[in-house]
């Protein structure tokens, strides 16, 4: 049934002929057409090998055509493709149980949702119910997903042309020490500023009003904005003292991106924690929310009003117990945190060394971000917010040509490769990334 599927002109021809895709205006789109993948490379639709240091859009954590997961997919395949949220299934069962041996505190119950949008909606709602308030905050610089609630409570671009009615979200500045909203020169100061910054919008807002703080616990295609000492602790603070419950939006940062199971870990225990992405490693769409103790308590006795066809849908929680499993077995996370300590970032210390363009570096474990400046003075950004420009266009073909597909969002260029990239095929990619920039900015 599939043969034709192989043929990368067909791939093309068709998709212009039929294919809507996300977030663009349609006529001009020139896709890539991926005809394979392994490990951390794809191949496009002429046979060029590119190193994926985007994990696709950072879901692919341990690398394309993992074994184990593909085994997992296909063995529950041929079992039991799926079954309805109602009933219990093995593999749902060991995905729930699996994840909330992860997750921080008492987070011990799963709900299963498709991806990272529609779990954000239902931890607001959960919050909302649970608390009787109506008002949700969330962050400047910050993605929570497409679906309506979701791209209203995000904080980037894509929210404006969907801003169009009240949901009650309010948004407010996260710390963000190289482009501080609060004219800081130091993290703590940084930290403490913006604590009292979120502190007087809930004040203003009326701390009776608001169900919910939504952080992503570092900001990813935000910019990879790794929070200073003490602000998750001081968000943790805030939202006990006035009843506020704290959802951890871990879509991006969790399952070992950040260099831990999740990026909230060690400071806080969130209320709700939301995941997609690296749970399977994207194989199969898959999100979720974990809640605490006190929320499943809400709902113990009264029915929770809401629930999708696929919640827990077998070939995806299947994908996900293979993933969990291969990331414990092969030490997965502490992989990651040490080729950010060890490889990624000392090599990206280097090249803002002798790259003019880059800014600042920052990141943790395989999640890291270049800020691109045209004049390190102003720290004038390379790229317009929202935007882009010939530089930074010119860069992502140098790097393309170069043999590396890297993530860009305006003037940011983000290294996210699988957390089980081997060393030196990091090196190599960021070598690749030396010479883009130098042949770019020459
Ligand atoms: N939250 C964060 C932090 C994300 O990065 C994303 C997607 O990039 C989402 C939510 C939305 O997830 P999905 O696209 O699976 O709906």
């Amino acid at each position: 049934d599939l043969r034709n599927t192989q043929d990368p002109r067909r791939a093309y021809e068709l998709d212009r002929a039929h294919v809507f895709h996300s977030w663009s205006a349609q006529a001009a789109l020139d896709p890539m057409v991926i005809t394979k993948a392994e490990g951390p490379y794809i191949w496009d639709g002429q046979g060029q090998r590119l190193l994926d240091f985007t994990s696709q859009l950072v879901y692919t954590n341990l690398g394309h055509q993992h074994p184990r997961i593909v085994a997992a997919i296909q063995e529950q395949a041929a079992t039991l493709c799926t079954v309805a949220p109602a009933y219990a299934n093995g593999a749902r069962s060991e995905a729930a149980h699996l994840i909330a041996a992860h997750t921080p505190g008492d987070l011990n119950h799963v709900f299963f949702t498709n991806g990272g949008a529609d779990a954000n909606e239902h931890a607001i709602r959960m919050a909302r119910l649970h608390t009787g308030r109506p008002k949700v905050l969330s962050t400047y610089r910050s993605y929570h997903g497409g679906t309506q609630l979701a791209v209203n409570v995000t904080g980037d671009p894509r929210r404006w042309p969907n801003d169009n009615g009240s949901t009650g979200t309010v948004h407010f500045f996260g710390p963000f020490l190289y482009r501080s909203a609060f004219n800081s020169s130091t993290p703590e100061e940084e930290s403490q500023r913006a604590l009292s910054h979120l502190e007087q919008v809930i004040t203003l807002e009326g701390p009776s009003t608001i169900a919910a703080i939504i952080l992503e616990a570092i900001p990813g295609t935000a910019g990879i904005m790794v929070p200073p000492p003490g602000y998750l602790t001081g968000v943790r603070e805030l939202c006990d003292r006035f009843g506020i419950m704290f959802i951890a939006d871990e879509v991006m940062s969790g399952f070992g991106r950040a260099g831990k199971w999740f990026a909230v870990s060690d400071e806080v225990v969130p209320d709700l924690l939301t995941f997609a992405k690296g749970v399977n490693s994207g194989y199969v769409p898959l999100g979720g929310v974990a809640l605490s103790d006190a929320i499943y308590a809400t709902f113990a006795e009264r029915a929770y009003p809401g629930g999708l066809t696929y919640s827990g849908h077998a070939l995806a929680c299947a994908a996900a117990v293979a993933t969990i499993r291969t990331m414990e077995d092969e030490d997965t996370v502490a992989n990651a945190q040490r080729l950010g300590s060890a490889v990624i970032g000392p090599a990206l210390q280097e090249l803002a060394s002798k790259h003019e363009w880059i800014g600042e570096v920052r990141g943790t474990g395989c999640f890291w971000a270049l800020e691109l400046v045209s004049d390190r003075e102003t720290r004038s950004p390379l790229a317009p917010y929202g935007g882009s420009s010939p530089q930074m266009a010119a860069l992502l073909k140098a790097c393309r040509s170069e043999g590396l597909l890297p993530f860009a969002n305006y003037n940011r260029i983000h290294i996210v490769p699988p957390l089980n990239t081997p060393d030196d095929v990091v090196r190599e990619g960021l070598a690749m990334l030396d010479r883009a920039l130098t042949a770019t900015n020459s």
